[in-house]
């Protein structure tokens, strides 16, 4: 739900980055095969942005091939690298604010949360925003609404909603939503606030994944039916979905949902939190998981992309055209910041009790604030860690893709979010590197592969899947 693109700093007057800091040279060689069975061989350094044919010459890929704009280059600038032991401060000149509203209840599903988050909670914390938030915006700002279901916080979400739309501008209202609790009131507010809703929906697994479906319910699906086809026309609704054990298709989430939305499965615009990860983020479904078996995720998603049939879903899109920027561009891994910019000077994730939080997936009660709004000089980041801070990240051929993984996470719960990452990315390079070249991705061998207990060697598709 991220847009890619924002995840790079280019030079702002401060010092270019200097590839001397690089951990060492990461190349990697690939394996590729043609459909008609020739072999030929590139190296990958995705450090330095730059791909290779075996005799050493450049593959080069301009910006106008893949769309994009030409523009003169700059210099690119480190991105910030933080960790618990080099914070991050925020500034109050904020691009992005996420506003968590009634996370971490106890509740049975998304629509049972109990109210938490109240309308006096709201006019106190808006009524303080103006002794942290800049009121000089350079440009605009982007003020999200996160939690378990913010329609459940209904009064605290429609006051602040309206306040932003009143009292910012330019501004730039989303909220991601289960839609389950709409109603028509709800609908009208939305449609004339121009909100970008993001509906989290994960198609025929739905069910399974996250304990309920809108659309078993006859008045929801119809109140979603109506945001869908008032909001639509203006771009101003995505769904969301995870891939899991149940489902390995975005083509299969497009068509659900067309069906259930009276509509062509074609014009569906569908983004992806990519992979379900049990142990990872905590949502209202305390269920049972089945997790995406990483084999068949690969080929099925090389396969819906390559025939054209994912490509248009917007994060897909976005990261093989990030991917072909990186490489036009030759985009030197020390400007990426993480995937979900939490990791900016200018994105801050607050409660509505004003403490500043890790991301807006953390909470307060689970000893998640990095501080207090009415404190702003001290709001530390210093729960987080970048990729560059991880063993696993330099040494990673798609980290160009990727970013990162959550930069909350430790431990064990760290790399089983790594590895999901992995798993999701790869099927993404091997399709960028097959509209490039022709050739199938069948192996990448790396001196290390992100951890040196892992295979050095590791397949990635098998041209069949094409067939
Ligand atoms: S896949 Fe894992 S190692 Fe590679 S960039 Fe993502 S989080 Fe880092």
């Amino acid at each position: 739900m991220v847009n890619s693109l924002q995840q790079e700093y280019l030079s702002t007057g401060e010092p270019a980055a200097d590839d001397a800091k690089r951990k060492g040279a990461v190349v990697f060689r690939l394996r590729m095969q043609k459909l008609r069975g020739e072999e030929f061989y590139l190296s990958y350094d995705p450090h330095a942005s730059q791909l290779s044919h075996e005799n050493n010459k450049r593959l080069i890929v301009q910006a106008h091939d893949f769309g994009h704009d030409v523009v003169p280059l700059r210099p690119w600038a480190d991105a910030p690298t933080v960790s618990p032991q080099n914070p991050l401060n925020k500034s109050a000149s904020l691009r992005t604010l996420r506003i968590q509203l009634g996370r971490h209840v106890d509740c049975r599903s998304a629509g049972d949360a109990e109210v938490i988050d109240s309308l006096e909670d709201a006019r106190t914390f808006a009524e303080r925003l103006p002794q942290w938030l800049s009121s000089e915006p350079q440009s605009p700002l982007q003020v999200e609404f996160w939690g378990c279901e913010p329609f459940t916080q209904w009064p605290a979400l429609e006051y602040l909603g309206s306040f932003f739309a009143e009292n910012r501008s330019p501004v730039e209202i989303k909220v991601i939503t289960t839609g389950c609790v709409l109603d028509q009131n709800m609908i009208s507010w939305l449609e004339r606030l121009q909100v970008l809703v993001v509906v989290r929906h994960d198609g025929p697994a739905q069910k399974f994944n996250r304990g309920e479906d809108v659309f078993d319910e006859p008045v929801k699906a119809e109140n979603l039916r109506q945001l869908y086809q008032r909001l639509n026309p203006t771009g101003k609704i995505r769904f969301c979905c995870r891939l899991s054990g149940y489902n390995h298709s975005l083509s299969a989430v497009k068509e659900y949902l067309a069906a259930h939305l009276g509509c062509r499965a074609q014009g569906i615009p569908l983004t992806t939190e990519e992979m379900l990860f049990s142990g990872g983020e905590k949502d209202c479904f305390s269920g049972p998981k089945a997790e995406a078996d990483p084999t068949a995720l690969r080929h099925a998603l090389f396969s819906e992309i390559s025939h054209g049939m994912a490509v248009h879903a917007y994060s897909i899109k976005e990261k093989l055209q990030d991917f072909y920027r990186s490489l036009a561009y030759e985009r030197p891994s020390s400007s990426l910041g993480q995937f979900c910019a939490m990791d900016r000077e200018d994105s801050l994730a607050v409660d509505l009790k004003g403490n500043a939080l890790t991301c807006p997936l953390a909470s307060a009660r689970e000893g998640r604030a990095i501080g207090h709004v009415s404190d702003y000089a001290n709001i530390r980041l210093d729960t987080a860690w970048h990729w560059s801070r991880r063993e696993e990240c330099p040494r990673c051929p798609v980290l160009q893709l990727c970013k990162g993984g959550c930069m909350k996470l430790e431990g064990e719960e760290w790399r089983r979010a790594c590895d999901h990452r992995f798993a999701f990315h790869l099927p993404l390079f091997a399709a960028g590197l097959y509209f490039l070249t022709g050739g199938v991705l069948r192996e990448i061998e790396g001196k290390v592969l992100r951890r040196p207990d892992l295979p050095g060697v590791i397949p990635v598709v098998h041209p069949g899947v094409l067939g």
